[in-house]
């Protein structure tokens, strides 16, 4: 029979699949010796049963009871015995942290005769016992009962008045106490449950079932974390930080995450449990604090944090509680980071001596590598500083300012730039903090629900600004020195500093862009981490990173920016603008001489563009595909030719086109009359093609031009012009491999046959993702992907990640059967995928020479490619 539940003292770190992060890291820490409350996981695999079977799988029961047992049996107490009762926590805890996106409970055990005994057990502390019972029914009544938790906060609010919560009596508390069992009857038409084990069973069903609260689906989807997973949920003796002044509870960083300097990082709050601190109820003191309050548990706490990083050889956060003057450890796992951190932590530890230059490229990712490439505000611009928050996610982000969700969601859906302002954010503001460009608190630490979000999401954040005040029913808050922002003011907010501003501040690049540009030697330290870990990603990577560029602009960037080639220029921008009066001359001629005459007037256009292409790569190779797109997306519109040619003043001309328009005009265009079928069906456009290449590659010395042909189905397309291609460079003397793009799945599926008239083959995954999945490309995203990506069907859209399962079949037919009949073809790719981490690392496994991609994604695609050549492949490294 499966087992379903293990004790702390039975799992280590590398179960996250199966006890989630939270319960393997606390079996790590258990079996570190360190001072871990006694406890039990219940894994993931029985949570993906519960939710597929609609109940709690066979046996679980009757496991958690014998494990239940033991622990009070080590304990000395029963859970929820009046005069001395256990009390447990329950917390969820998936494989990959998904902070405040799932639930927890705190205090299981308690009820009216227990409550007494928890009082006795704290020496007679009525007021710590009563708080933690209220503390329970509003957990409780708000996670399992699905009470909405306002209720609950408004009556702790009236009774406060302007008083703390820490001010209230115990008489006041048990008064609180009865109004929140009156809210729960009220809402749900029964009492309380007073059964603790009841308790403790309802509580594990509401973790598993949290796994499918919408904010959790929407943070899965965000962060790819795949649906199917599950949580597992951790039993805990409960330690209590809310006994009194000698109690309290905290977060560290064991280093910071915002910037990844070393030193102690962290907050903490006396005489509160650990929500309090997420949440920012009180505001937190610095966690160096901790040092004159508790000299004893502060000392202990860094001797734990240096054991923890050296033992993780990484940064890790953690969360603690001392119970009167004795620190446990509750959580820890290799923390969340900005960007900027992760660059410098890996490259500290390397100078730590703790992990080497290999692992220090798999720790960073192309996604953060793109992040550091975001802008940055304009320093030398003029700017009106209204107030200064915490720096908790980097970048600079201007927009309107909004003060819900649903208004960030609504305008961002109308284009606008939006920040999302609030007193402090909680996780149903997730779809708000997606929609908005930066987000903004009055309240809340670097360790609140909006900082940690934000920097997961790499989000411009600015928190716990404390001079504004948020009037979120008004609509405005206020700054220091009566400015007043309203919604639909513009506001620039810092993430890298902190800094609020009223109005837009112009942005400028980044540092680390400046430097792929190639402008100066490494400045700051951020700067040199990115330089060590790029040379070292450049060595280790098999794969080559070529661009898909077709100006010799956009040539020159991709080589500033490491690209050894291009992989796709396409040529169909060339016959835009002032040309197409020639393509029309060519559409309409219905001689072969004039024919003739309009491609030799294009063909020095086209050798024009070449020359500037190859010079621009200076030897590099260069991948040519001859033109791709139906022609009729070169012609005038049907429309506004009908209208023109039924005129007075049209010309012959002018019906001539409109009869060529609806001679050309197609039902499926993208299914038309497009690629090697456009070159094989106009006589000499292709040979024009060829010929302005060949022509330009004599007058640059050292170019390497590759000559690629698109859409091509099927060997007997690429036969028939190929012959005329091999020919015309011989009589230039030009030397030219002459290839395919694999985009049609037939292509894909006969790659063998086809591989004998190529030298390369270039994925084209957009038209190979197109076809493989029947999608249009230019539609089917707007109109029904969120419909998909909700049900499931995939967690990203495909033509942005690889699909793997089906278009990466035919990626790997095509490669294995294209490589056996010619074993030194040549492999690329040059959909979208090739810029996209998780398609790069695909595309190493599959054994491809090269991926190409846009100039900007090429330092993303040199990082990716090294980490992939160094990622076992069966490593959880995301
Ligand atoms: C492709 O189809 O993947 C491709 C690169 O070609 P295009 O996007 O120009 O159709
Ligand atoms: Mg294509």
């Amino acid at each position: 029979m499966a087992k379903y539940v293990y004790d702390f003292t039975e799992g280590d770190r590398n179960q996250k699949d199966l006890l989630g992060g939270k319960g393997a890291n606390l079996a790590e820490m258990t079996n570190l010796g360190l001072p871990v409350p006694p406890g039990f996981t219940i894994t993931s695999e029985a949570c993906r049963r519960y939710l597929a079977e609609g109940s709690v799988p066979e046996g679980l029961d009757q496991e958690v009871a014998g494990h239940l047992e033991a622990l009070e049996a080590q304990m000395g107490r029963k859970l929820g015995q009046a005069g001395d009762p256990l009390l447990v926590s329950v917390r969820s805890g998936a494989k990959f942290s998904m902070p405040g996106m799932m639930e927890t409970v705190l205090n299981i055990g308690l009820n009216d005769e227990s409550v007494h005994g928890l009082a006795k057990q704290a020496g007679g502390n009525d007021r710590f016992a009563w708080d933690s019972y209220r503390r329970l029914i509003q957990m409780f009544g708000k996670t399992v009962l699905g009470i909405d938790g306002d209720l609950f906060e408004r009556a702790l609010d009236t009774l406060k008045g302007r008083r703390q919560d820490t001010d209230l009596d115990a008489g006041e508390l048990q008064g609180l106490v009865e109004t929140y069992k009156g809210i729960v009857r009220e809402q749900t038409g029964k009492d309380f449950p007073a059964d603790p084990r009841e308790q403790m069973r309802l509580a594990v069903m509401a973790v598993f079932d949290s796994w499918n609260a919408p904010r959790a689906i929407l943070y899965r989807r965000q962060e790819r974390i795949p649906a199917d997973l599950g949580t597992a949920v951790n039993i805990m003796a409960m330690v209590f930080g809310n006994y009194g002044n000698d109690s309290g509870t905290g977060v560290a960083f064991t280093r910071d995450p915002g910037s990844g300097q070393q030193g102690i990082y962290g907050d903490y709050l006396q005489n509160a449990q650990g929500e309090d601190v997420v949440a920012g109820i009180r505001n937190t003191i610095p966690l160096e604090g901790l040092e004159s309050i508790d000299r004893h548990s502060y000392d202990e706490l860094l001797r734990i944090m240096e054991v923890l990083e050296n033992h993780y050889r990484d940064l890790c956060d953690i969360e603690f509680t001392i119970e009167r003057g004795k620190l446990w450890m509750l959580q820890t796992r290799v923390g969340k980071r900005t960007a900027a951190a992760a660059f410098r932590i890996a490259t500290q530890l390397v100078d730590q001596g703790l992990i080497t230059m290999d692992e220090a490229v798999t720790r960073v990712t192309g996604d953060q590598l793109a992040q550091l490439m975001f802008p940055r505000f304009d320093s030398g611009a003029p700017k009106k500083k209204i107030a200064k928050g915490m720096n908790a996610s980097p970048g600079a982000a201007v927009g309107k300012v909004v003060f819900s969700s649903e208004r960030a969601v609504e305008l961002a859906d109308q284009g606008e730039d939006v920040i999302l302002v609030r007193r402090e954010t909680n996780p149903d503001d997730l779809s708000g903090m997606i929609a908005a460009k930066g987000v903004l608190t009055s309240r809340g630490g670097k360790t609140s629900h909006a900082a940690v979000v934000a920097r997961g999401m790499g989000k411009t954040c600015v928190c716990g600004a404390e001079e504004l005040e948020v009037h979120t029913a008004e609509r405005r808050f206020t700054a220091p020195g009566g400015v007043t922002v309203s919604e639909g003011d513009v506001v620039s907010i810092d993430g890298t500093t902190g800094e609020i501003y009223l109005g837009e501040v112009p942005v400028v690049d980044s540092a680390v862009v400046e430097y792929f540009e190639g402008a100066a030697e490494p400045r700051d330290d951020l700067v040199r981490a990115v330089d060590r870990l790029m040379r070292h990603a450049d060595e280790a990577r098999r794969l080559g990173i070529r661009a898909n560029a077709d100006t010799p602009e956009d040539a020159a960037r991709a080589r500033r920016f490491g690209g050894e080639g291009i992989g796709l220029c396409r040529t169909e921008h060339m016959f835009l603008g002032e040309r197409r009066q020639l393509v029309e001359d060519l559409v309409l001629a219905t001689t072969d001489e004039a024919r003739q005459q309009a491609l030799d007037a294009l063909e020095p256009l086209q050798k024009a563009d070449f020359i500037g292409i190859f010079q621009a790569m200076d030897g590099a190779p260069v991948t040519i595909r001859l033109i791709d797109p139906p022609l009729h997306e070169f012609l005038p519109d049907i429309v506004d030719l009908s209208i023109k040619a039924a005129t007075d003043t049209a010309t012959d001309k002018d019906r001539r086109l409109l009869a060529a328009v609806k001679r050309l005009h197609e039902q499926n265009p993208m299914l038309g009359l497009r690629g090697v079928r456009l070159g094989l069906v106009i006589p000499g456009l292709f040979a024009m093609q060829v010929r302005a290449i060949a022509q330009a590659a004599k007058e640059v010395p050292g170019a390497k031009p590759e000559i690629m042909i698109p859409l091509v189905a099927a060997v007997q397309e690429l036969e028939a012009v190929r012959e005329e291609a091999v020919r015309i460079l011989a009589e230039t003397g030009v030397e030219a491999l002459v290839g395919t793009m694999i985009e049609v799945p037939r292509a894909a599926l006969t790659a063998g046959r086809i591989a004998e008239a190529a030298e390369f083959f270039s994925f084209g995954t957009n038209d190979l993702t197109q076809m493989a999945w029947g999608f249009s490309r230019d539609d089917v995203e707007s109109a029904f992907f969120s419909r998909y990506l909700d049900l499931g069907i995939f967690g990203v859209s495909p033509f942005e990640s690889l699909d793997e399962e089906g278009v990466g079949r035919l990626v790997r037919i095509a490669a294995e059967e294209g490589r056996a009949a010619r074993p030194d073809l040549h492999l690329g790719i040059c959909g979208e995928h090739g810029g996209d981490p998780a398609s790069i690392h695909f595309c190493h496994d599959v054994g491809l020479d090269y991926v190409s991609c846009s100039p900007f994604r090429i330092p993303v695609a040199r990082l990716e490619a090294g980490r992939a050549a160094l990622i076992d492949t069966d490593s959880d490294t995301r």
